[in-house]
């Protein structure tokens, strides 16, 4: 088999830390997905990651420049094995993230055309109470940086405090989207499952490019 490419290689270890996050997550996720929907959030993110996980690591390194990214491929695996809403969203950011990277886009523009294709999905915009409360405000200071000319390493640990106040809002936040939206004020109080497992492959992915990225200064 052909050798990963260094690009590849970080993708399979993100992967895997958010495998490892996840894992750690599932009884909490499910708790929190209990409040208002039905309580299945956290088996069908660990379903999706060990997928996607499986997926990648087994992906053959694509050829030509055409050919399916890891993360597409890890996308799909996720989508098909996750089920639920949740599961088609991260599936599709997954997938939308990789061909973005595969045809060049830097991190800030493709995690913002994958926060883009999770809006056009879902129909959920800030303020709903879900996953894109935490990932729009990561979006926004990437973005920032970017067009400052700031740095990859230097922006992370800023986003990461907007994405962890933006998870942390949506406790006072009223559902408008999905199988929580049906419950209403039920959930007041307590915080989105989605808009925290977020925050946690946020967290995870920005823990393996912090040490990956130390010294360096890649655009954001
Ligand atoms: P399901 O609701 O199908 O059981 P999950 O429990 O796995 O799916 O995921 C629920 C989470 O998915 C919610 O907490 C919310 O963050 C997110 N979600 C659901 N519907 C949407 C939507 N239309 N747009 C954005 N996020 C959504
Ligand atoms: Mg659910």
């Amino acid at each position: 088999m052909t050798r990963r490419s260094d690009g590849d290689e970080l993708a399979l270890r993100c992967l895997m830390a958010i495998q490892e996050a996840l894992r750690g997550a599932e009884a909490e996720l499910g708790r929190l997905d209990s409040v208002a929907g039905d309580g299945d959030h956290g088996s069908g993110m660990v379903r999706g990651i060990e997928a996607a996980v499986r997926a990648a690591e087994t992906a053959a390194p694509g050829v030509t420049p055409d050919d399916e990214s890891l993360l597409e491929r890890a996308g799909s695996a996720f989508l098909d094995a996750a089920g639920g809403s949740s599961g088609a969203l991260y599936g599709t950011l997954c997938r939308v993230l990789g061909a973005e990277l595969r045809r060049g886009a830097g991190p800030a523009s493709a995690v913002a055309a994958g926060l883009q294709a999770i809006m056009d999905l879902g129909g959920a915009k800030p303020g709903d109470k879900t996953m894109v409360d935490t990932l729009a405000p990561f979006v926004e200071v990437l973005l920032e940086a970017h067009d400052r000319g700031g740095g990859l390493a230097a922006s992370l640990p800023v986003a990461q405090r907007a994405a962890q106040d933006g998870a942390a809002s949506t406790a006072a936040m009223v559902p408008r989207r999905g199988r929580a939206s049906r419950l209403g004020d039920r959930s007041v109080g307590s915080v989105d499952p989605g808009a925290e497992s977020m925050l946690m492959i946020i967290e995870a992915v920005a823990g393996v490019l912090a040490f990956g990225l130390a010294g360096s200064d890649l655009p954001a």
